[in-house]
């Protein structure tokens, strides 16, 4: 599940949504206005654990 790192919304459809590609990364925000906000600050909307749960555990459909 894809989420908005600025408002937090789910994004359901990837498609429409705008993307932000940060340090390799790739975010999806709903409107312009939130990747204005990542943009902005992006540091501040990600919440990364530097710890040891870094595995992929998501399940991915395509
Ligand atoms: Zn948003």
């Amino acid at each position: 599940m894809i989420h908005d790192p600025v408002c937090g919304m789910e994004i359901k459809d990837t498609a429409k949504a705008e993307t932000v590609e940060h340090k390799g990364k790739k975010y999806y925000l709903c409107s312009t206005m939130c990747k204005n906000k990542f943009l902005d600050d992006p540091e501040k909307y990600i919440k990364e654990d530097d710890g040891e749960g870094h595995s992929d555990h998501g399940h991915h459909h395509h």
